[in-house]
């Protein structure tokens, strides 16, 4: 039998499939959402709101149009509702995806991989040293660029070629941009003094608002928050949220090294990708 598509368009309203499809698009767009949030409990609530009133509106349909007119007015009014709540709970997220649309960029950082080590090495001197002198300290990679300017901006714009001397310097305590984190991008610093968005999770007590900034803005961002604690000199690392503390030298320079996309393992595998796309393309 053949399958006439231009019948089928007649009959059933080629809008009808429109709908659908969007319908479809939105919905997996929620679930991705909620399932990265990893938060599917809220998900439930508010398919709930949906099908609620999917329901009563079906079954308005089946009774007679003045049938069940309260149900159908409570339950759009729970489903706006629902709208709403999600969009103040997740107003931050929101915000993110917003700012990252209206800052489609992806950065190229132009520095040799010698560049990022010896970078490396300037980070993980100046930890060490503001660790036994207790100074405390945030400092963000942003490999990728992603954190807006309008973070930066709350802070005092630099970009200074990044050495251990000039970190010291800006954590200092008698400094006036000691206050905020220090943004790198590759072997330079972007800004200093900048104001970050603390992580509304529950962390543990000892940790106070510098761990949580340093938490919040790797929730938002592909970056790697390094923290100095000024009250016991512990040395942490934040990446996607979770935390990882008591850093030695060694493990801080893997994690920095990973940021910055030049640690062994990274190159390793770029290289056997870069082989594989040779290969392949000999035979185009
Ligand atoms: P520490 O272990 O160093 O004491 P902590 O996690 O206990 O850190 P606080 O003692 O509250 O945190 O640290 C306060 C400092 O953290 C501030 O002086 C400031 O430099 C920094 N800080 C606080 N809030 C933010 C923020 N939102 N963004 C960036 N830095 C911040
Ligand atoms: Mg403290």
């Amino acid at each position: 039998m053949q399958y006439n598509f231009k019948e089928f368009f007649e009959t059933h309203h080629w809008s009808m499939v429109i709908d659908a499809v969007l319908l479809i698009l939105v919905l997996a767009v929620i679930i991705c959402f909620f399932v990265y949030k990893r938060n599917v409990r809220a998900l439930f609530l508010l398919l709930l709101g949906g099908v609620l009133d999917v329901i009563v509106n079906v079954l308005a349909e089946i009774l007679g149009h003045s049938a069940l007119e309260i149900a159908r007015y409570v339950t759009h009014f729970i489903v706006v509702f629902d709208i709403v709540a999600a969009c103040v709970v997740y107003q931050n997220d929101l915000k993110n995806i917003f700012q990252k649309v209206s800052s489609a960029r992806s950065l190229e950082l132009h520095n040799s991989n010698e560049e990022l080590r010896a970078s490396t090495m300037e980070i993980l001197t100046a930890c060490q040293d503001m660790a036994k002198q207790d100074v405390g300290a945030i400092i963000i990679i942003d490999s990728l660029g992603d954190i807006h300017d309008n973070i930066l901006d709350t802070g005092t714009r630099l970009d200074a070629v990044l050495s251990a001397p000039l970190l010291e310097s800006i954590f200092n305590t008698k400094a006036p941009l000691h206050d905020g984190a220090v943004i790198v991008r590759g072997n330079r610093i972007i800004a200093a003094g900048c104001f970050l968005t603390l992580t509304q999770r529950n962390v543990n007590k000892e940790m106070g608002t510098r761990h949580r900034a340093a938490i919040g803005i790797t929730e938002e961002t592909d970056v790697l928050s390094i923290v100095v604690s000024e009250e016991t000199g512990i040395i942490s690392v934040v990446k996607h949220g979770e935390i990882k503390r008591y850093m030695t030298m060694d493990k801080l320079n893997d994690e920095i090294e990973i940021a910055y996309g030049i640690s062994p393992s990274i190159i390793a595998t770029r290289d056997t990708q870069t082989k594989k796309k040779h290969k392949n393309n000999r035979f185009l």
